[in-house]
């Protein structure tokens, strides 16, 4: 899998930064073709990060991995990895964090199902055609997963250490169709009109520019493609911070809150932005138009699938009317917000 000569998702590379034509002047190597930036191909994963390969840490991690990954599966990989490298300084959110991570392909077969539910509140076909991309793909449970049902299958992630235990997974589970890339998701390296499925769940509020990042990808969507993703409320009123485990968050200013959760948890909050109802708004207004279906999510875990109030409560939401009234109800104060947007 993952052999680049098999595919043509290189085709539609671009230069994440002008987005002009790549060539590959080494088999480890693009180079764009205006600019002369150069990005490297790490273990068959290219790097299109434009800041560069992430830090030296990062460097440890990768090259442990690919010194490790004949040794292991990937549960055995993942294991190896976050005992090495997890961060533990609360052990709580270590051991859900690894637990989640060795069992991707469960739970991300859990956000499959409910993103068809999503789909079917917003009265969108959920479409298998075509090229699909999994922004912030982590360890790629879900790019296995969106393998089965669409031709060729792209996982994008900002963290080369998580691609390569990606990696593991797809060649474990013999997902030839996927492919795997390491960019930012403010500035993806793909053509213009490349995918017919965008999707990224609970990682909007993770990169640096979220409007950015909406506009890059609905230039990547085909007329008609959609774009579907998940991210938590900031004024939830169903559960705590999902991160960090802690109650409250969002209703502090945005500055104290790293002192808070430091406080309570131990642990800096930083990097993450979650968006209220209204401000989620205005990033779908600007990017989007007003062409776009939102519906109200109770938090991963509320309410699993397999037990039966999970299955009452999925049940419930079929029904238009008991869906339109719980989206109205929960508008402000759910725990997540799941968005179905379609480019015109
Ligand atoms: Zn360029």
């Amino acid at each position: 899998m993952i052999d680049e000569t098999e595919g043509c998702i290189e085709e539609f590379y671009v230069c994440p930064s002008c987005h002009s034509r790549l060539e590959k002047t080494r088999e480890t190597e693009y180079q764009c073709a205006r600019e002369g930036l150069v990005f490297p191909v790490i273990f068959g994963i290219p790097d299109f990060r434009l800041l560069g390969s992430g830090d030296k840490a990062e460097d440890g991690r990768v090259n442990s991995l690919i010194e490790k990954f004949d040794d292991f599966n990937y549960e055995g990989l993942a294991r190896f990895y976050a005992d090495s490298f997890g961060d533990r300084r609360a052990p709580d959110l270590w051991k859900e964090a690894t637990e989640r991570t060795v069992a991707a392909l469960t739970v991300q077969t859990e956000k499959y199902e409910h993103m068809k539910i999503h789909f079917a509140q917003a009265g969108i076909e959920l479409m298998g055609k075509g090229s699909a991309l999994e922004l912030g793909c982590g360890t790629g449970g879900m790019v296995c997963i969106l393998a089965q049902k669409f031709e060729r299958v792209v996982g994008l992630d900002a963290a080369l250490d998580k691609l390569i235990l990606a990696r593991a997974l797809a060649e474990q589970s013999r997902c030839i169709n996927a492919t795997f890339v390491c960019a930012y998701a403010e500035h993806l390296p793909f053509a213009h009109q490349t995918f017919s499925f965008v999707s990224a769940h609970d990682v909007i509020e993770h990169v640096g520019d979220q409007l950015r990042t909406l506009l890059e990808v609905r230039r990547s969507l085909q007329s008609g493609g959609c774009f579907y993703f998940t991210i938590p409320n900031r004024y939830s009123l169903v559960g705590p911070e999902p991160h960090v485990n802690v109650w409250g968050v969002g209703f502090l200013p945005r500055r104290w809150a790293s002192n808070y959760v430091k406080l309570v948890k131990g642990v800096p909050y930083e990097g993450k932005r979650l968006p209220s109802c209204f401000e989620l708004s205005r990033w779908l207004q600007t990017c989007f138009g007003p062409d776009f279906c939102r519906v109200y999510v109770l938090p991963d875990g509320a309410l699993p699938a397999a037990s039966v109030l999970g299955r009452a409560y999925r049940m419930f939401l079929t029904l238009p009317l008991m869906g339109l009234v719980v989206n109205t109800a929960g508008r402000l104060i759910w725990g997540s917000f799941a968005v179905v947007c379609r480019r015109d």
